[in-house]
This record gives structure tokens, sequence and C-alpha cells, in this order.
């Protein structure tokens, strides 16, 4: 391995991390159904020393996957045996900000919330925010095309990246994309945003940015079941109110919030909440608040609490944001899916991922961006129980398989990672898969970079990062 002093000469050894104690915290993302200890991990700290990395790697015959703050919920951040992780959290700059053409130029390695932090001043924000945006990256943001609670009237990720230098597999570097919107040709930025690290690693990302609005109302409404507080979400897209997030909660994951240090004084005895943001100027708020009230009456609300300061609606999000980590107290593990559904259907999918959880007696909670449809039901499990852990993902697997039946998709923003390679030909056809091979195969011929991340490469390949596949029969 001649490779670990050349790379220890780029980073100094104290940024080339081996023992078995450093390398834990990267055997997994946040999903730890998939375990796999790298070989080594480096912690560039410019992107002169990732480019350096790369092309060692590369020569060396290494197979390398980028990592950012290590969130992501698929499995995507891993890498095979004998492998290396290239952390890119050392590359942490805001580059330049140019308010006038509301642009903002970051290093990979800087957190989602500190850009919408460093930019008020200009009265702008980066409008993507992922309930972890307190801790994960932009460059993990881009690679999953990452969406959020405000994602509903701003789109997603893609829709905010202008330009992303990379390197590729073989230590190239090339930029992708223009500062000034546009695309001629074949749209490589919009490739590269959601290609799940598999075909080249991001070093400087050109964001778009969004001014702040005049006016914002939150409003937190109860309802007595979480198909209540659905069939609202469905009548105020029906209606084609513009809000800027739908979020829904049900009782479990309230509880789990009010239960934690994030406690937000949501109501513990409402079946479900549904938050609803509607923001702009402030006579459209108004008129949008007034339509939006009316579905709230229409479909059964119990109650109405309005967030009215910034401190009040800090709180509330603060509640929302931090769901999913209060969850986390349940049991050992979580298994956190990410799924979709077309808005009309979300009541349906409910009453089955109920039926599903009781089936497998598993507990489970949910907490979504209900205006775009995508569900994410968190289940709690002991991971070290090897049928809780078959159950867990047989269960995911047939909430998936039901979300593609009613005219949904297998992710909404947490991507395909290593958890859902085998769902993705029921979703595309395998002509369709062929083609996205073709293409990873003309960024990444050797396989190197992120390897099987997404695209199945061979049968059963995420086998080999399963911590229970040597326990139970699948
Ligand atoms: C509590 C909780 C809440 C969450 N809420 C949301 C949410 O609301 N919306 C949402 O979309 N996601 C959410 N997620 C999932 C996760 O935070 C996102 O997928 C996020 O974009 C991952 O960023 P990261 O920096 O942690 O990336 P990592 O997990 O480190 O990596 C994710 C993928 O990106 C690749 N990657 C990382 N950096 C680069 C780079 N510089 N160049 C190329 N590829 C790179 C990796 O190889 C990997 O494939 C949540 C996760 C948790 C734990």
């Amino acid at each position: 391995m001649k490779w670990l002093p050349q790379l220890s000469k780029i980073v100094g050894k104290e940024h080339l991390l081996t023992s078995a104690a450093d390398l834990l915290a990267y055997e997994s993302d946040a999903l730890s159904l998939f375990r796999c200890e790298p070989a080594a991990v480096v912690l560039p700290n410019n992107q002169q020393q990732v480019v350096d990395c790369v092309k060692i790697l590369s020569a060396a015959n290494v197979c390398f996957t980028a990592r950012g703050a290590g969130t992501g919920l698929s499995a995507g951040a891993l890498v095979p045996k004998g492998g290396v992780i290239i952390g890119l959290n050392r590359l942490n700059n805001i580059l330049k900000v140019d308010a006038a053409s509301r642009l903002a130029v970051v290093e990979p390695g800087v957190v989602n919330a500190r850009v919408s932090q460093h930019v008020a001043q200009y009265g702008l924000r980066y409008a993507p925010d992922p309930a972890s945006q307190s801790v994960c990256t932009i460059g993990g943001n881009v690679a999953e095309n990452a969406g959020g609670p405000m994602c509903f009237r701003h789109g997603s990720t893609t829709n905010h990246v202008r330009q992303v230098k990379v390197v590729l597999a073989d230590g190239s570097v090339e930029t992708w994309g223009h500062p000034a919107h546009g695309n001629d040709g074949i749209d490589l930025r919009g490739l590269f945003c959601g290609s799940e690290g598999s075909l080249a690693i991001a070093l400087e990302i050109h964001l778009n940015l969004t001014p702040l609005p005049e006016a914002v109302r939150t409003s937190l409404v109860s309802f007595e079941s979480i198909e209540n507080a659905c069939d609202c979400v469905s009548a105020i897209v029906e209606e084609g109110i513009e809000a800027a997030a739908l979020e829904v909660m049900d009782q479990q994951a309230i509880h789990a919030v009010e239960d934690s240090l994030y406690r937000s004084g949501m109501p513990r005895d409402a079946g479900a909440i549904l938050i609803v943001e509607i923001e702009g100027d402030s006579d459209y708020v108004k008129s949008q608040q007034t339509l939006a009230e009316e579905c709230f009456s229409r479909t059964g609300a119990l109650s109405l609490k309005m967030a009215v300061t910034p401190a009040q609606r800090a709180l509330l999000w603060k509640g929302r944001k931090n769901a999913g980590g209060a969850l986390g107290q349940l049991a050992p593990d979580s298994y956190v899916m990410d799924g979709v559904v077309p808005p009309s259907k979300l009541s349906e999918i409910m009453r089955f991922v109920d039926e599903v959880a009781q089936r497998y007696e598993l507990p489970c909670a949910n907490l979504f961006h209900a205006g775009d449809g995508n569900i994410h039901p968190h289940f709690a499990y002991d991971g070290g129980d090897a049928l809780q852990s078959k159950n867990v993902e047989d269960a995911g697997c047939e909430i998936l398989q039901r979300c593609l039946d009613i005219g949904g998709s297998i992710t909404g923003e947490h991507g395909v990672g290593l958890e859902k390679q085998h769902l993705l030909a029921a979703q595309y056809g395998v002509e369709e898969i062929n083609i996205m091979l073709r293409i990873s195969n003309g960024f990444n011929p050797q396989q190197l970079l992120n390897p099987n991340r997404g695209l199945p490469l061979g049968g059963g390949c995420a086998e080999a990062f399963h911590r229970h596949s040597r326990d139970v029969s699948r």
C-alpha cells in the first residue's frame, strides 16, 4: 500500500486516519443498516490536495468515495472494503458572495445553514433547507439533490446550483454549468446534481441565492388523525395555494419532540399536525392565508396556532427540524425511509404504512414534506437484533413498492445509495438503467469513484455492506 505514505505526504499524517477507532465513525452514514470499514480516511484541506489524493488513488487503482457530514440516509457515503473515504469537511470556505447577482460561491464542506446565516446581511438566503441543515454539507446536498420543507415552493437543490467545479475519477478538473444560468448542449451541471458522488467530486459550487420574503405566516394546525392532516394538504394543493412549506407530523413524532430538548409547544393530544408556511409580499400572504384557513376548517382542523414573532417561528421549526434526532431516543437504530406519492394519495399511503408497521410489530413515526408527497416513515429498531433488522428492511420494501404502485417514486430526496438499488429497475425498467450505466461508465470507467452507488453494477453488491448479511438468510 505505497499510496498510504503518498496520501500522508499530501495532507499530513494527522489528517490520514487508519486506526480502527478513527475509522468507526466512517463505516456508515445515518442509515446504519449498511456498514463497511474503509481502509483509510483522508482529510484534505484545499482543492489541490483533493485533486492530488484522487490522482494517487486512481493511479493505484484504489476505489474512493467523497464524504460530507455523513448524514445521508441511503448508505451513499460508504466505500467498499480496501477503499478510501475522502472527507471534505475541511474545505469549508464561503469563497465569494455577489449580492447583486444573487450568487454565492462555496466549497463543498460548507454546512448548509451557514450559507443563509452568512447572506442574511444582504437580505438573501439559500432556499433548500434539509431538516439536517445545521450539519449537512453543500457537497452532500448537491450529490443527493437534497430537498427540505421550503423546497415545495422553491424547488430542490438542482434548481439552486448554477455551476460546479469538479474533479473526475482520473484527477482531471472540469467546470460544468454557467454562473449566469442557462445551459447550451447537454446539462452536465444537472447531470451531476443527484448523481450520488458517482460521476465526480465537487470542489466548488456556485449557488443561487433567493431574496428573504417581505412577510411570512406560519400556522400550526392540529387534526384528530393523520388522514385529516393529509386531506388538508390535498385541499391546499388543489386550491392552488402557493405555500412555501407544508409539513405533517403524526402523534408519535410530536411526542418524541415534546419529550426532547427540542420541545416547541406542539399539541400532544393531536393525532397529527400540519405546519403551513406562506411567504411573499404582505397582501399576497394575507390573501393566501385566508384561503388556507378555509381549507383548515373544511378538513376538520381542531385548532390553529400562529407563530407570530420570529422567535415563535424559529421555535416551531426547531421542533420540526430536530424531530428526526428526537426520534433517535426511541431505539438504538432508526430506519428513515424516503418515498413519494401523488399528494392526493397521502392518506392512502399513511394507512398502508400503519398496517405494515403493525404487521411487523415495529414502532413507527411519520414526519414528512407533505406538499411534495414526500413521505418519511421512521422505524425504531435494534440493529443488534437480526430479525428486527430484516423486518425493518422488508417493511421498507413493501412501502416503497406501494409508492410505485400508486404512481410515486422510491426516493424524493435521500437518493438510492445502496439501500434502494434492488428497487431501481422496478421504477425505471432495465433499458433506462442501462442508459444510466453507460453514462456513469463514461465518467467513471474503472468504477473507482463511489462504485456501485445508486446504479446496480452486479447482483448482490449491496450485500457486502450489510451489517446482518451473515446472520439472516435473505
Ligand atoms: C435527521 C436527518 C434529517 C434529514 N432531513 C433531510 C431533508 O429534509 N431533506 C433531504 O434532502 N435530506 C435530509 N436528510 C438526509 C441528508 O442530510 C442529505 O442527504 C444531505 O444532503 C447529505 O449531506 P452530507 O453532507 O451529510 O452528505 P454525506 O452523507 O456525507 O454524503 C452523501 C452523498 O454525497 C456524496 N458527496 C458528499 N460530498 C460530495 C462532494 N463534494 N462531491 C460529490 N459527492 C459528494 C457522498 O459520496 C454520498 O454519496 C436528513 C438526514 C438526517 C440524519
